[in-house]
C-alpha cells in the first residue's frame, strides 16, 4: 500500500518547564518537513523547511526534523544546520529507515491521520516498509482518528480490525478514509460488511503490478455482492514509471482499474534519488485526481464498469 509519509519515529522525550519574562513555560517541540504533503500537520510549532526567525515562538525547546523521503535528506541535513540556531536538533522519519515506534496523532501527521499498526507481512519489491518495520505486523493502541494509514491494515488480527472500526464509527460521518490503502488480496466478505456499515469518503486499493489483478477483481465481487462501492470511494492506487514500465502498458492498468469500478490514482516510482522524468511526471499528474482522470477534456476512450 501507500504510505510513505511522516508518521513519527521520534521518542517523545521530556523537557521540563523553564520562565520567560516571569511567567512558566511549557518547552515545545518543534517538528519541522521539508516539503507539505496532505498529511503535514498544521498547528503552530510545525514548520515547513528554514525557520522565520523573526516569527518563531519563543518556547522551542527542541526541533525534530520529520524526513518522509530518502531524497529529502540532503535538504534535511541544511534544514538541522539552521534550526540547531534554534534548539537542538535530531533528525528522523521513515527516510531514516528506522523502526517507528508508537504513534502520537498530531505530533508528525495531521491531526485526523491515524496508525493503528506498523509492518507488513508481504515483501513487495518497491516498498521499504518491510526492511524498516520488519515482516510482521505490530499493533498499537488505537488512538481517535478518521483517515487509516496502516502499512497493511488488513493483514491486522480481527480482534483488531473490530476494534479501529468500532473507533471510526465514532467519528463524524462522511470524514473516514482509508488513504494508506487495503490489500485487495486480503479483504473478506466481513470487511466489506464493516465497510459498508461505515461508508468511508475513501477507500484505497493498490495496482502495483499485473499479477495484482484477480485480486482486485475478486474485491470488486465482494463489494458488488453487498450493493456497496462507486467510483467516488473506491480508490486504487496505480504504480506507473518504474524501471521497465511504458506509458502505454501504464495507461492499460489505469484503464483496467476505471473498468473494474474504481476510480485510478497514477503513483510515480521513485528511485532513492527522487529522480523522474518529466514525461512521467507530466504523466502521473494526468491520472491523479478523478476530476481530471474523467474529464471530457482528456479523450480517454475507457469503457467504465456498470
Ligand atoms: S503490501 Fe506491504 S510490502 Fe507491499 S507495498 Fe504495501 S506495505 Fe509495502
Amino acid at each position: 500500500m501507500r504510505r510513505e509519509m511522516a508518521i513519527g519515529i521520534f521518542g517523545t522525550g521530556c523537557f521540563g518547564t523553564r520562565k520567560q519574562g516571569g511567567a512558566k513555560m511549557v518547552p515545545q517541540v518543534a517538528r519541522v518537513f521539508p516539503r507539505r504533503t496532505n498529511a503535514t500537520p498544521d498547528d503552530a510549532y510545525a514548520f515547513i523547511g528554514e525557520p522565520d526567525f523573526s516569527r518563531l515562538p519563543a518556547d522551542i525547546a527542541e526541533v525534530h526534523i520529520s524526513v518522509a523521503f530518502s531524497w529529502d535528506l540532503p535538504r534535511a541535513e541544511v534544514l538541522a544546520a539552521l534550526w540547531g540556531k534554534i534548539a537542538p536538533v535530531r533528525i528522523g522519519g521513515p527516510a531514516l529507515e528506522t523502526r517507528g515506534e508508537d504513534f502520537t496523532p498530531g505530533l508528525y501527521t495531521k491531526a485526523g491521520y491515524l496508525l493503528t499498526s506498523r509492518g507488513c507481512p508481504n515483501c513487495c519489491w518497491f516498498c521499504r516498509v518491510p526492511a524498516r518495520e520488519g515482516n510482521t505486523v505490530r499493533e498499537l493502541p488505537i488512538r481517535e482518528g478518521w483517515n487509516i494509514l496502516d502499512d497493511n491494515f488488513l493483514a491486522c488480527s480481527e480482534e483488531h480490525i473490530r476494534a479501529v472500526f468500532a473507533m471510526l464509527n465514532r467519528q463524524k460521518r462522511g470524514i473516514t478514509q482509508f488513504t494508506g490503502g487495503l490489500e485487495a488480496a486480503r479483504l473478506q466478505p466481513w470487511h466489506v460488511k464493516l465497510l459498508k456499515e461505515l461508508r468511508p469518503k475513501q477507500i484505497f486499493f493498490a495496482f502495483d503490478t499485473p499479477d495484482d489483478l484477480p485480486a482486485l477483481e475478486e474485491a470488486m465481487r465482494l463489494f458488488r455482492a453487498e450493493e456497496y462501492g462507486t467510483r467516488n470511494n473506491l480508490r486504487c492506487y496505480v504504480l506507473v514509471g518504474y524501471p521497465g514500465d511504458g506509458f502505454q502498458a501504464a495507461e492499460a492498468r489505469l484503464s483496467t482499474v476505471m473498468n473494474l469500478g474504481m476510480s485510478p490514482m497514477a503513483m510515480l516510482y521513485r528511485d532513492e534519488t527522487g529522480n523522474t522524468s518529466l514525461d512521467w511526471r507530466r504523466f502521473q499528474r494526468r491520472w491523479s485526481r478523478p476530476a481530471i482522470v474523467y474529464s471530457p477534456k482528456n479523450r480517454m476512450e475507457v469503457t467504465e464498469a456498470k
